[in-house]
């Protein structure tokens, strides 16, 4: 199974995704989580994406690339993937498409689009400010992070659904039900697949 989860910060993608790769014993890729180790380790990586990060704007699409290139191809080697938070620009989908098609098994099989309100949004993220700290969870960032998000990914969800990736769920409900959702939407599209023309 190979997955990728679409939706603003705060929509559940880390619970969801981390669920589904237990669920389907695949790998789950966070470009945020490995971004954030580069940053943590000091590696030249991690010193051109801190300050991106910081503000909350997003890093280069080449060091996103760069970044998750190898852990795609030795998760669909593996069996498979959930991707959260890449791509997350019509550029990186379409390089990422490129390099799918020179590799035989590692293109995207399926799109979950996590479709949470804006309120539930900041309420969400201000709560895992207190939890967890990060540093872009504070008010002005997560503002700038949202417009970042409809400006530079959203248009993503046209990309994925000409293809007929797409199953869209709402990400206000309990993690369980939206965890339900998903697999049932993730059923739906492979039966829908299936079906003779
Ligand atoms: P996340 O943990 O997914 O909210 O990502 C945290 C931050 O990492 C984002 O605000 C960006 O600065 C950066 N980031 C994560 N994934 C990407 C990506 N695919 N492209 C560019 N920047 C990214």
């Amino acid at each position: 199974m190979r997955l990728l989860l679409v939706g603003p910060p705060g929509s559940g993608k880390g619970t969801q995704a981390g669920r589904l790769a237990a669920h389907y014993g695949i790998a789950h890729l966070a470009s945020g989580d490995l971004l954030r180790r580069e940053v943590e380790q000091g590696t030249p990586i991690g010193k051109i994406a801190a300050g991106y990060i910081q503000r909350g704007d997003l890093v280069p699409d080449e060091i996103a690339l760069r970044v998750m290139a190898g852990p795609i191809l030795e998760a669909a080697r593996r069996g498979g993937y959930v991707l959260d938070g890449f791509p997350r620009t019509v550029h990186q989908a379409e390089e990422a498409y490129r390099m799918a098609e020179r590799i035989d098994g590692i293109e995207l099989q399926a799109v979950v689009h996590l479709k949470v309100g804006r309120d539930e949004l900041r309420r969400r993220l201000l709560y895992r400010h207190g939890q967890e700290g990060r540093a872009d969870d504070i008010q002005a960032t997560i503002n700038h992070r949202l417009r970042v998000y409809d400006a530079e990914t959203a248009p993503l969800l046209d990309f994925y659904a000409r293809r007929g990736l797409v199953a869209e769920v709402n990400g206000e409900k309990h993690p369980d039900k939206v965890f339900a959702h998903i697999v049932a939407a993730l059923d739906a599209l492979e039966s829908e697949r299936r079906r003779p023309v």
